[in-house]
């Protein structure tokens, strides 16, 4: 396992296109210079892993676009120390970015297949989560609620009321919703106070679906 001056370069390279394609927090910019994407890909797909392109990662499932990545990461504005809940814990990708930029990462994974490969994968490189569980996101978790923000990255047919539950006052939910179709609406929920929610439908996004009780 490499990271070389020429994977350095495809990253500095794939900021651009981000930025291109108007991503502007420095934090999710940054992370995203620093983390070795081709090293959470199958190693038949490292010539492409800077490309923006969404790739196979097993178990039927997918390592999120970069854009996607990028475009979840700046909505939940995370601040060092934050702790963040994601949804889909998959290849560890988007957990290595939100761990490069400061925070506090519990994640959830359903595919058991999954969920030991990536524990194994992201200490060896230096990745350190607070917190990952084999289970089923649909719950959150409640033991170590309330949250600063959390990231769903699976389609998810309707937003589960136990994750509203578990954000903080102030805490920001980023979740593509439109479970039917291929195709999914980015919303932001911001919680308000312990009842009000403002809700923000941005853009349309594809993403695997947020499966439900296969445990
Ligand atoms: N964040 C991942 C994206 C992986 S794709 C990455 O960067 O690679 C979405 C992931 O959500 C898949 O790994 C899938 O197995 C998982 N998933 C689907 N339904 C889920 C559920 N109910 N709870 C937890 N994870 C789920």
């Amino acid at each position: 396992m490499k990271d070389t001056a020429k994977h350095q370069g495809l990253r500095n390279q794939l900021v651009s296109v981000l930025q291109q394609k108007g991503i502007t927090d420095k934090n999710v910019l940054e992370a995203i210079k620093k983390v070795p994407r081709h090293l959470f890909l199958n190693s038949s797909f490292e010539d492409y892993a800077y490309q923006d392109k969404a790739f196979p990662i097993g178990a039927g499932q997918t390592i999120s676009q970069p854009y996607t990545v990028a475009y979840q990461s700046q909505l939940l504005e995370v601040q060092k120390d934050h702790k963040v809940l994601e949804i889909g814990t998959g290849s560890g990708y988007q957990t290595a970015v939100l761990f490069a930029m400061g925070a506090k990462v519990y994640s959830i994974e359903r595919q058991s297949e999954l969920f030991k490969s990536t524990s194994v994968l992201l200490p060896k490189l230096g990745i350190r989560p607070k917190h990952l569980t084999f289970g089923d996101g649909y719950k959150g978790l409640p033991n170590f609620a309330p949250f600063d923000s959390i990231i769903v990255t699976a389609g998810a047919p309707l937003i589960p009321k136990p994750l509203m539950a578990q954000l903080k006052i102030g805490g920001r939910l980023v979740i593509p919703v439109g479970g039917d179709g291929e195709v999914q609406i980015m919303n932001l929920l911001i919680r308000k106070t312990e009842t009000q929610f403002e809700k923000h439908e941005l853009g349309e996004f594809r993403f695997v679906p947020l499966l439900e009780n296969k445990n």
